[in-house]
C-alpha cells in the first residue's frame, strides 16, 4: 500500500529519504508526476502527519506493490533508516527493486564489492512457508537474502545482557546459525535506531531460551554485520544459573499443573521411579541443541526416554535408529520429525558420554554436577564453531 520508490516524470527512479524536508516534498508534489515502477499507474505523494511521506496508488489495482500487506509505518521508517545505513557502509542500495525473474520485490537490494544481497525487514507476522517461499525465490537466482526482524516488543532495555526470553515460533524461524557466532536472531528497532541481537540462544524448554541480548546503535553497526563475542566465563555461569533456576521452578510447579489427572504420563513415571519431580537428577531436562523442534518440555520427553530405555531393557550402547524413531513418533509432539529424531539421538549420545547405565535406577547414575557443568559449557562453546 505504501511505497518509498516511484518513477519521477517518466524518467528517473526516485526514492524518498529521511533527509528530504516536507517543504521540498510539497514543492515536488506540485511540479512532478510520479508513477509506479511496476504497473506504471499514477501514484500520489502523501505527506501526512502520522505516517512518514510515501507514495500510494491512486487507484487500487492488482499491482504487487498496491496489495502488499507488508507495509506499515514502522516498516517504511525501517526501510528508510536501513537504506541510509547500507549506503553509509559502502553499499549501492535499491529500495523496493522489482526482480522480474522471480516476481519478487525485496525491501532493499544492496550491492557491496560486486556481491548482491536481498534485504527483508520483517515487521508483521507471516507464515514460515511464506518465508521459505521467498527464500527459495532468491536462491533460484543465486541471490543471498538477509532477514532483519523488527525487534519484538517484549525485548527491551530490561532484557539486555544474559536473559531468559520467550520466543514465539514465528520469531524462532529467524534463528540463524551461520551468520553470526552461535544461534542468533538479528533484529532492528526503528524507534531507538538500534540493532538488537538475541544471540547465543540456548533452548531450555517450551518457547523459553537463555540468550545474550545486546544492542548496537545504527551508527556503530557495520556491514557485514558485527559479530557477537564468545561468551565469557561469568556469562556461561549465568546461563547455567538461569537454566537450573527455571528447570527447578518448572518441576516444582509441575505437580500443580497436571492436565491429565491420573493419566498424566510424566507424574506417573515419577511415581513409578519413586521420585518427586523436583528431585529428578539434573541430566533429565538438560539442554540439547535444536530441542525447540520438540514441543514437549525437555524434562518430559527426556524422562519418557530414560523410562522407555529401562522398560525395554535396552543397553544405551545398542540403541538403534529405529528405536529412536519409534520413540520420537510415539512420545513427542514435534515441529520437524527428522530434526526431532536428531535431537533425541543427540540426547542418547549425551547420556552415553556421561556413562549412563540403563540397568541402574535413574537416581543412581555416575553423573556428577561437574561432568554436567562441563557438558553444558561444551554446548555453548560448540555453537561458536558451526560457521
Ligand atoms: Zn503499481
Amino acid at each position: 500500500m505504501f511505497i518509498l520508490t516511484a518513477v519521477k516524470d517518466h524518467s528517473e527512479v526516485f526514492t524518498i529519504t529521511q533527509h528530504m524536508s516536507r517543504e521540498q516534498l510539497l514543492q515536488l508534489r506540485n511540479t512532478s508526476q510520479f508513477t509506479c515502477p511496476q504497473c506504471e499507474n499514477p501514484l500520489r505523494l502523501k505527506i501526512g502527519k502520522v505516517v512518514i511521506p510515501h507514495f500510494a496508488h491512486i487507484v487500487i489495482n492488482n499491482c504487487l506493490t498496491s496489495f502488499s500487506e507488508r507495509e506499515s509505518p514502522g516498516h517504511l521508517k525501517g526501510k528508510q533508516q536501513l537504506t541510509e545505513f547500507f549506503a553509509r557502509t559502502g553499499c549501492e542500495v535499491a529500495v523496493e527493486a522489482y526482480l522480474p525473474k522471480i516476481a519478487q520485490r525485496p525491501d532493499l537490494l544492496i550491492q557491496q564489492k560486486g556481491k548482491r544481497f536481498a534485504i527483508e525487514f520483517q515487521c508483521s507476522v507471516i507464515s514460515s512457508e511464506d518465508v521459505a517461499k521467498r527464500n527459495q525465490g532468491y536462491k533460484s537466482i543465486n541471490l543471498p537474502s538477509i532477514w532483519l526482524l523488527s525487534t519484538p516488543n517484549h525485548i527491551h532495555e530490561l532484557s539486555m545482557g544474559i536473559s531468559y526470553v520467550k520466543l514465539s515460533k514465528f520469531v524462532q524461524s529467524f534463528i540463524n546459525k551461520h551468520q553470526v557466532t552461535g544461534a542468533t536472531i538479528i533484529t532492528y528497532d526503528t524507534t531507538t535506531e538500534q540493532f538488537v541481537y538475541i544471540s547465543q540462544l540456548m533452548h531450555i524448554g517450551g518457547t523459553a531460551f537463555v540468550a545474550k541480548v545486546l544492542s548496537l546503535s545504527v551508527d556503530q553497526q557495520t556491514f557485514p554485520f558485527a559479530r557477537v563475542k564468545p561468551l565469557s566465563i561469568p556469562d556461561r555461569q549465568r546461563y547455567w544459573h538461569i537454566f537450573q533456576q527455571k528447570r527447578a521452578r518448572y518441576l516444582r510447579n509441575r505437580i500443580f499443573s497436571s492436565k491429565f489427572g491420573a493419566q498424566d504420563r510424566f507424574l506417573k513415571q515419577c511415581y513409578v521411579q519413586q521420585i518427586r519431580p523436583e528431585n529428578l537428577p539434573l541430566y533429565i531436562g538438560f539442554p540439547i541443541e535444536d530441542s525447540e523442534t520438540i514441543q514437549d518440555h525437555l524434562v518430559e520427553w527426556q524422562m519418557a526416554l530414560v523410562c522407555g530405555l529401562s522398560r525395554s531393557k535396552i543397553d544405551l550402547k545398542y540403541v538403534s535408529k529405529e528405536w529412536i524413531e519409534m520413540f520420537t513418533v510415539n512420545h513427542c509432539k514435534v515441529f520437524n520429525r527428522n530434526k526431532a529424531v536428531e535431537v533425541v539421538s543427540r540426547y542418547c549420545e549425551f547420556l552415553l558420554e556421561l556413562d549412563y547405565h540403563t540397568f541402574q535406577s535413574i537416581t543412581h547414575q555416575p553423573m556428577n554436577q561437574i561432568n554436567l557443568f562441563n557438558h553444558f559449557h561444551k554446548l555453548i562453546v560448540a555453537k561458536r564453531c558451526e560457521n
